[in-house]
């Protein structure tokens, strides 16, 4: 992984605030995905941004996504919507950031090995149709999903197309935002957490060891550590932390067309989804594992051995592709399922930033983000988003 070669830019920062407090027009905690995107909108739109990262870029959970930007299987559908949005804006995202990222749209393809998966699979699908923007999944025999995909087992009975799904490279993904970061002004500080956030006049003054930053808005982008960093600020962001492992295999090329996915019930995550992603190095990206309640991510005997099973059950064709990689990382979860994107109400100024699939928001979610602190007009409906939903349940 090479998110240790950053530029200059965060060093240079790092050195002015132990020397003073940093005054700009907004802080962003949190370098993953949705901080990232966050500043960088913020960015292009001439805010003077500083991000905090207790670590280094990325060493939450986004370094650790498989690299699908799925629609799919999103559940409710103001998720649909924010992840079809994301869809359709990623390729100009991409082209401001000058890297196509490995950026493909190969389509998902999800499987079925009984008739009861397939009806789930339709009475959702018939849920999303109610979304404008959502032409709907492609059902498909098991003599088409063969041809499709000849790797797959006999036993799977049928599948579900959506052509427009995509994939990128999650790490390339975060490097380019850093560079378009940099370019657009905005200062990373890594080794700063927040550990302190307090009112000073009008904005607010948050301390880190390496200094402190005042700014009249912050956005809270810590992922799964949300909660905390929320309470700090004196208010409730609900946020479950729920692990996942991954397994990546020696290249294969040509092993798989698209992203496939097994899930046993596939209108909810359960304790494992089989996805299998082919990355354009031929490598494939096999996960992941669900562990709710933890933040505890090591690789465990258990899971490899879960991802592995499903793998040979529903793969038989390419299952003795030998395994190279292993990693688990912690998702974010709203409470609710439903990421929150909106002004925090008990703390004026604060704005929360929490993704369900953060790879698949990051761009979208991020300029919604940058519209909400620049309180210009949303690009996409923000309202089931608002954090007041949890206020409002007290
Ligand atoms: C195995 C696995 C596979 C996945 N695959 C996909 C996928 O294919 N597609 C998809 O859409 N999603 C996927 N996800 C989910 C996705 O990775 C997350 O939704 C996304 O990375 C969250 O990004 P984030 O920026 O919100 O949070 P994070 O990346 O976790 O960033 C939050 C940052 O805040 C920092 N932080 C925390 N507390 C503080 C503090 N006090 N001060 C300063 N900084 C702080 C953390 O160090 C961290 O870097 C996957 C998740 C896992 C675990």
């Amino acid at each position: 992984m090479r998110l240790d070669h950053w530029p200059a830019g965060p060093r240079r920062g790092m050195i002015d605030a132990v020397e003073r407090s940093v005054a700009s027009d907004c802080v962003v905690i949190g370098a993953g995905l949705t901080g990232l995107s966050a500043a960088l909108h913020l960015g292009w739109r001439g805010v003077r941004v500083h991000v905090l990262e207790r670590g280094r870029i990325g060493d939450g959970t986004s370094s650790k996504a498989s690299g699908w930007i799925s629609a799919q299987l999103r559940t409710p559908n103001a998720l649909l919507e924010l992840v079809l949005a994301s869809l359709a804006y990623y390729p100009e995202f991409l082209r401001r950031l000058g890297d196509d990222c490995g950026f493909e749209r190969c389509g998902s393809l999800v499987v079925f090995d009984s008739v009861s998966q397939l009806e789930q699979r339709q009475m959702l699908d018939a849920t999303q149709r109610e979304v404008a923007t959502f032409a709907g999944a492609r059902f498909l025999d098991a003599a088409e999903v063969h041809d499709l995909e000849p790797a797959l087992a006999p036993e799977i009975v049928g599948g579900a197309l959506f052509e427009e799904d995509a994939q990128v490279e999650p790490l390339r993904l975060l490097e380019a935002m850093v560079r378009a970061a940099a370019d657009a002004g905005v200062v990373v500080h890594q080794g700063a957490e927040v550990t302190h956030v307090g009112r000073e006049g009008a904005a607010w003054r948050l301390r880190t060891p390496i200094g402190s930053f005042t700014a009249p808005r912050v956005v809270i982008a810590t992922g799964a550590w949300t909660t905390a960093v929320a309470e700090l600020a004196g208010t409730d962001v609900p946020v479950l932390p729920v692990s996942g492992q991954l397994l990546v295999t020696r290249p294969r090329k040509g092993a798989l067309r698209r992203c496939v996915v097994y899930q046993p019930d596939p209108r909810f995550a359960t304790k494992l989804a089989c996805g299998v992603r082919p990355a354009v190095d031929g490598r494939l990206w096999i996960g992941t594992t669900y562990r709710a309640g933890t933040f505890d991510a090591s690789i465990t005997a258990e899971d490899s051995a879960a991802i592995v099973g499903a793998f040979e059950k529903v793969f038989p064709g390419i299952a003795d592709t030998p395994i190279e990689q292993a990693w688990a990382g912690v998702r974010p979860v709203p409470a609710d399922l439903v990421p929150i994107y909106g002004a925090v109400r008990s703390a004026d100024g604060v704005i929360a930033a929490v993704p369900v699939a953060g790879l698949a928001e990051a761009a979208a979610g991020g300029r919604l983000v940058a519209d909400i602190v620049c309180a210009a007009p949303p690009s996409v409906a923000a309202d089931p988003f608002d954090p007041a939903r949890f206020a409002e349940d007290d």
